[in-house]
């Protein structure tokens, strides 16, 4: 038999001469990367295995970050505008008249009054510098996108244990058993949290979605509940009750661990009414069953009462905090039967999760051989944990009562003794930090003067009324009324209030809005139409309202159009970056990471990193932390120089790793000239896990607090012990009632009194009281798809193929009743406007719920796309739909459509009613007037 020759097939050719690590910034998860290079090009880029957040993994937004890089919509060269605001007639100009035009207008702000300038980021990875730079300006009107994104579940968790979901803790993959997941979508969390459910999967653990929509993550879960809407603080209130009733809660944990037995004192219509019992020295104080008397709180001897009213001998009157807890979730308010039409979850299916979460947490504990020794110093043999874990993110968040429902969500954990146990919800380095974290805004009245920095950072912690940004009459001291009546507890301020208020000069005129990323006149705008006028209009004189918008962009988004000085950014393949312990760094639960980007390609358009065009503006400006006292630059060599050089406090920088003389110094130590060599030979990352006996119970943990006040994670090695009863809430609702220092005007005083609640509670989402039920019967909400994350995926060219336009889901009982066929055009119509989509029907929601994929939908002309691409022609937003403002006037003051906490943006509270589209036309609505292509500034 003749053989032939076998030709020679290699499968995995290597056509590439170069590959480089650096960090991916396709979403926010901050994967590693490996970037491929063939002759100076990106050709490939595939997950980094030894980085730890992904460990290899690479998702198809990772993966496309190729197109992004060479997207057609990248901008290429500053621009100036020549026409009116949205004509898109812009000059191109030289970096050097860019720079100068800034310097100017922004040094003319800060000579007079620095508060007049905004200076907002949008989903800015480097918010540790641009805090800083704004600090430095003077001004308090600061913030990136978190109070429109999910400051609600920040803000709850590190006002209630001091950590939170998301980027600030994981669960223990390794060791949980059971696992709820409310409201996620599927962008926020995305490897990590992937490859997280696939362990689950594996080991057989359970996993309950709590989700209107069955998507993502809530389709391959073992269990999907479709709750309604806003509802989740009831559900979840549900399960404590059904907890309370079988008596199936941690009392060790939280005896020791929580304020659970802390004093509170009862003392209707006085001034120190609700108010913890405190010591001379300002300890708090239990009740010692042994004695029958106070004790100071957190000492050794045995557990105080959890339970009870107790006469202290001064006649005064007290109350443990678990005792307010357990009265109001074991009230019939929150009985699985009385919620269950509203969240729309059958009562039995409730009493059976709380029984499973009771049988998993107390009989199925972890116990780990891991000795630790806890803030007493009593010496714990072995760590044991209770196996349940939760996660939660935008769905829960974006509502009005969102704030005190993630609260709730973290009432069940501490409950369950869960929080950084084995199996439980665990901390990722910074965190804990103190409750709430020891930061106070800066910007009060007197400290905001010409030519001088904030004493400290725009954005912080407030602790009682005597912290807010307010004057002697209540007027908030912010353009976006952050750390106001308005929403005190605003700590990532609020972003979609800032257009808005600018342009009605309300509370105060503005001369320079400067933005970078931020979309802010379109997807990431409420109403839409509105912030365009605000972007638009002119005073009598002729001069724009908002006198001069400075942006900065990597791409020809729909803002761009309404700036007048664009400075064109890189890509995240061309630049230096640092995810940083100042910000948000990449730590994992065992340990704290960081890294850098990297530029892997050199920009071959006549752009700048922001970051370093930022610091080159605060130079020019003759910012102190910018300048030295000899006039010349303190980072001459621009963000790379400000990563190493920079020093918050001696020895503490942006990055944590290879620090000191020689590169070993880990947390604190001098600076390391050659960091950044550091971490690109280490894959440009840097991790050091923590040693068993600080891995868990980090917020009780003796050596931990120890190493993390090292590290200056924390000012003191104190516990940081968890707030089921929020003191700080109830400073403010002392306030309303009229004591202290620092009171509300009487407009605000009813909502300050029923919102700010010690222990937390569910309310309806406001929109929902507002409107008519039977006008708007439906609520509407968006999700991200796995495909896309920021705006700019839906014009990457892979990413389109996937998603090219979004549609309007229904479920298809109620589309049925409504006489609605799939690929129907209908109209959605909210009490503040009209829109049209194209119908999908659906199964798998809630049946009162429409949704849509958000931030698919473009504006003609925008984004280098054809004018008729489908997402310009078929695409649309709900934004539209949303108003800024809610739609009551309280006292003749109209609130901001947002939790009154915390200011979060409440987009998921919107009500709407669905009807077939009288006009069937293959075209979504409304069809804003198509943007100039801005194809000059375009790369060729
Ligand atoms: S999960 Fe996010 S950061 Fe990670 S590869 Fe995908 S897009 Fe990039």
């Amino acid at each position: 038999m003749r053989v032939f020759p076998q030709p020679q097939i290699n499968t995995s050719p290597k056509n590439w001469d170069d590959v480089k690590t650096t960090t991916c910034y396709m979403c926010a998860c901050r994967c590693g990367i490996k970037v491929h290079l063939k002759d100076g090009k990106v050709i490939y880029i595939d997950g980094n295995r030894d980085h730890p957040v992904n460990k290899g993994v690479i998702c198809g937004k990772g993966a496309a970050g190729i197109k992004q890089h060479y997207s057609p919509a990248r901008l290429s060269k500053p621009l100036i505008r020549v026409g009116e605001r949205g004509s898109g007639e812009f000059r191109e100009i030289e970096w050097e008249e860019a720079l100068r035009t800034a310097t100017m207008w922004l040094s003319e702000t800060r000579n007079t009054n620095p508060a007049k300038l905004a200076f907002f980021t949008g989903r800015d990875q480097s918010q540790g510098l641009t805090g800083w730079w704004a600090s430095q300006f003077g001004t308090p009107n600061y913030a990136a996108h978190g109070g429109f994104c999910s400051v609600n579940m920040a803000a709850a968790g590190l006002y209630t244990y001091g950590g939170s979901f998301w980027e600030f803790g994981e669960p223990d993959w390794k060791h949980t058993k059971y696992f709820l997941l409310f409201g996620v979508a599927e962008d926020h969390a995305s490897n990590p949290l992937k490859t997280g459910l696939g362990k689950l999967k594996a080991r057989g653990a359970k996993i309950i979605s709590i989700n209107p929509v069955k998507t993502g993550y809530s389709a391959i879960a073992d269990e999907w509940v479709g709750i309604t809407p806003g509802t989740d603080g009831l559900f979840a209130g549900a399960l404590i009750h059904c907890l309370l009733e079988a008596q199936k809660i941690d009392g060790e944990y939280l005896a020791r661990y929580t304020n659970s037995p802390w004093l509170v004192i009862e003392n209707q219509g006085g001034a120190d009414d609700g108010l913890i019992l405190r010591n001379a020295a300002g300890t708090p104080l239990v009740w010692d069953p042994t004695t029958n008397a106070t004790k100071v709180a957190m000492t050794f001897g045995s557990d105080p009462s959890l339970l009870g009213r107790f006469m202290l001998p001064d006649g005064r009157k007290v109350v443990t905090s678990f005792t307010l807890l357990a009265e109001r979730f074991s009230s019939d308010d929150y009985s699985p039967e009385t919620v269950s039409a509203k969240c729309g979850v059958p009562a039995e299916t409730t009493r059976r999760i709380a029984s499973e979460l009771a049988h998993t947490a107390f009989n199925e504990p972890v116990e780990l051989d891991f000795p630790w020794t806890d803030y007493l110093g009593r010496r714990h043999e072995k760590t044991i944990g209770r196996p349940i874990s939760m996660h939660a993110m935008r769905g829960i968040s974006a509502h009005s009562n969102g704030f005190q429902t993630c609260r709730t969500i973290h009432i069940l954990q501490i409950m369950l003794g869960t929080i950084d146990v084995p199996g439980g919800t665990r901390y990722k380095p910074p965190f804990p930090k103190s409750i709430p974290p020891n930061v106070k805004p800066a910007g009060k009245l007197g400290q905001v003067k010409p030519n001088t920095p904030l004493p400290g950072p725009p954005l912080g912690f407030v602790n009682s009324p005597e912290d807010l940004l307010v004057d002697e009459h209540g007027t908030p001291q912010r353009i976006d009324k952050a750390y106001s009546w308005d929403a005190p507890l605003s700590a990532h301020g609020m972003m979609h209030m800032v257009i808005n208020n600018a342009a009605k000069g309300d509370p105060y005129d503005i001369d320079v809005l400067f933005m970078y990323m931020a979309n802010m006149s379109w997807n990431s705008a409420m109403n839409v139409p509105d912030t365009i006028s605000a972007l638009t209009n002119k005073r009598a004189d002729g001069e724009y309202v908002i006198p001069k918008i400075i942006y900065s962009d990597a791409y020809a988004s729909e803002m761009v159009h309404y700036a007048d000085l664009i400075l064109p950014d890189t890509t995240y393949l061309e630049r230096w970056d640092c995810i940083s312990m100042l910000d948000r760094p990449i730590s994992e639960a065992d340990g704290p990471a960081d890294s850098i980007r990297q530029p892997v390609v050199e920009p071959d358009r006549d752009v700048r990193p922001f970051q370093t065009v930022l610091l080159d503006l605060g130079y020019r400006l003759g910012l102190p932390g910018m300048t030295n006292a000899d006039g010349n630059p303190r980072y001459p060599g621009g963000y790379p120089d400000y990563i190493v050089n920079h020093e918050r406090a001696p020895g503490l920088g942006p990055l944590a790793g290879f620090r000191g003389k020689d590169g070993t110094a880990a947390g604190r130590g001098q600076v390391n000239p050659g960091q950044l060599k550091a971490y690109i030979d280490n894959g440009c990352h840097w991790y050091q896990e923590l040693p068993d006996n600080m891995k868990y119970y980090r917020h009780v943990n003796w050596d931990y607090l120890d190493w993390a006040t090292f590290f200056g994670f924390l000012p003191r090695p104190d516990p940081i012990i968890h707030h089921v009863y929020s003191e700080t809430l109830q400073k403010f609702r002392l306030s309303a009632r009229g004591h202290g220092k620092v009171q509300p005007p009487a407009e605000h005083k009813r909502r300050i009194e029923t919102y700010f609640d010690p222990i937390p509670f569910w309310y309806p989402p406001f929109e929902g009281t507002m409107v008519s039920e039977t006008e708007f019967p439906m609520h509407a909400i968006t999700q991200r798809p796995m495909a896309m994350y920021h705006s700019w995926g839906s014009q990457n060219s892979w990413l389109r193929q996937i998603l090219g336009r979004n549609w309007l889901y229904i479920h298809k009982k109620r589309a049925d009743k409504l006489g609605i066929k799939e690929g129907d055009w209908v109209d959605v119509i909210s009490h503040h406007g009209r829109i049209k989509g194209q119908a999908k029907l659906l199964d798998g929601q809630n049946e009162d719920t429409v949704w849509t994929w958000n931030a698919i939908g473009k504006r003609s002309g925008a984004w280098g796309l054809s004018a008729d691409s489908p997402e310009a022609k078929k695409g649309f937003l709900l934004n539209h739909l949303i108003s800024d403002l809610l739609p009551e006037r309280e006292g003749g003051y109209r609130y901001s459509n947002s939790d009154p906490i915390t200011g979060q943006a409440a987009w998921y509270d919107l009500r709407v009613r669905v009807e077939k589209s009288a006009d069937q036309k293959n075209e979504s609505w409304p069809q804003l007037p198509k943007l100039k292509s801005l194809k000059k500034a375009f790369v060729k």
